[in-house]
């Protein structure tokens, strides 16, 4: 699916828009002030797949913090790129703090959160000067959710004087796109290059995020960052995020992703990496980890042995990404089927690059298995899902392997 956007922005290594591949991204939890923890979560995400990270620069302490930050990922050999989000201080803490300035390879800019009155304006405009002089990238990320007041205020009035007021909804979103769309002019009128600018426009609602996306990529030639805000927690910040993204994505529209899920109490970041990764490569858009095809199971299944190898083997396969990138290229695009009976195991192991079908209810305790879509062995007895894994190493090994 070609992208949208023509213009490409610089993320460090990273380049986003241009039709480069839709880049992963996500963004810490921690306190940034703890730089160790910091560099711990982020080298976490970043591991997961996270191909920039985004942690929160709310203090001068924090703002300190930033290059041990970065000092200590490239200790642990760690080299994503950085980027800062500043709220309200953002124009203080960069001009305060130099050194951070510089090792963030981007910095977020709310147009809701910069200031207020005639401050608004200078501080906004610090902020450009200081990432021009960096020469570092922004994104002007608007969010409904910190609108710019006076220009919703603005907005509405003038609607209310219309013979025909729009919704309100309506109005919300004309001004989350403007909020954007007018930063980022006035960002090249004070000298950025349109080629340094990413703009998002979040919303936290399915239908809004479609429409405001669909109206913002028609308007502009910007790299976009796509994401639903507070998108929640579980399945349902799951299910909405790919609902409204996967409309977007198959427009061709957004050039980089995140995905901002609630985790659980002491719940794992980095699912967040996992899922965005999962939207893209189920819809064909990028790979990053084999894939396990697998069904549902159903009567015919009368244990859970089916489910226990399918998700051994998904574990084993992006467990063993990291070492595999570099060793198995295009390993990534290896598919597994992991079926459990006779009625569609057979026929879904042949399309997979390796299958196998457990024996149902009633069926011989046999599982055969497919290589390359021809019936290659038949495992039996306890040891099958180890038997698998080390049929699934060689075909690894065999098939992926530079000469
Ligand atoms: S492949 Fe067999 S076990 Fe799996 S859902 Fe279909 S009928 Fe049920």
């Amino acid at each position: 699916m070609p992208r949208k956007t023509t213009r490409s922005v610089q993320v460090g290594p990273v380049t986003v828009g241009g039709g480069a591949p839709i880049v992963i991204q996500s963004m810490t939890n921690t306190d940034t002030e703890d730089a160790i923890r910091t560099a711990a979560q982020v080298a976490d995400l970043a591991r997961a797949g996270s191909e920039i990270v985004r942690i929160t620069v709310n203090t001068e302490a924090a703002a300190n913090a930033v290059p041990e930050v970065r000092d200590r990922l490239a200790a642990m050999d760690v080299h994503v790129p950085l980027v800062g989000d500043f709220h309200f201080n953002g124009h203080k803490l960069l001009s305060a703090v130099p050194a951070c300035a510089e090792a963030l390879a981007k910095y977020r800019i709310n147009p809701g959160n910069v200031g207020r009155g005639a401050k608004r304006d200078e501080q906004f405009a610090q902020m450009i000067e200081i990432a021009v002089k960096n020469d570092k990238p922004v994104r002007i990320g608007a969010n409904w959710g910190s609108m710019d007041q006076e220009l919703l205020a603005q907005m509405l009035d003038a609607n209310a004087a219309m013979k025909n007021p729009k919704p309100l909804d309506q109005i919300n979103r004309e001004a989350v796109i403007k909020s954007a769309v007018d930063s980022a002019a006035r960002a090249v009128e004070l000298g950025m290059s349109p080629n340094k600018i990413i703009l998002s426009c979040k919303m936290s609602r399915v239908q809004d995020l479609i429409s405001v996306y669909s109206d913002l990529s028609s308007q502009v030639d910007y790299a976009l960052h796509l994401g639903l805000t507070e998108a929640g927690m579980g399945s349902k910040g799951i299910v909405a995020s790919t609902a409204a993204l996967a409309v977007l994505l198959q427009q061709g529209i957004g050039d980089t992703i995140r995905i901002s899920l609630t985790p659980e109490p002491n719940g794992d970041r980095t699912k967040e990496v996992i899922v965005g990764q999962e939207i893209l490569q189920t819809m064909g858009l990028r790979s990053f980890t084999p894939m396990v095809t697998a069904c549902p199971g159903c009567g015919r299944t009368s244990s859970t042995r089916f489910q226990e190898l399918a998700d051994r083997i998904q574990t084993y396969l992006r467990d063993s990404m990291p070492e595999w990138k570099a060793e198995h290229p295009g390993v990534e695009d290896m598919s597994v089927a992991v079926m459990g009976c006779v009625v569609n195991g057979p026929g879904e192991s042949k399309h997979a690059n390796i299958g196998i079908s457990l024996p149902g209810t009633g069926e011989r305790p046999i599982a055969p298995v497919y290589i390359d879509g021809e019936k290659a062995m038949t495992l039996k007895g306890d040891h099958i899902a180890e038997e698998f894994q080390s049929i699934v190493f060689d075909y690894v090994q065999k098939n992926y392997t530079n000469a």
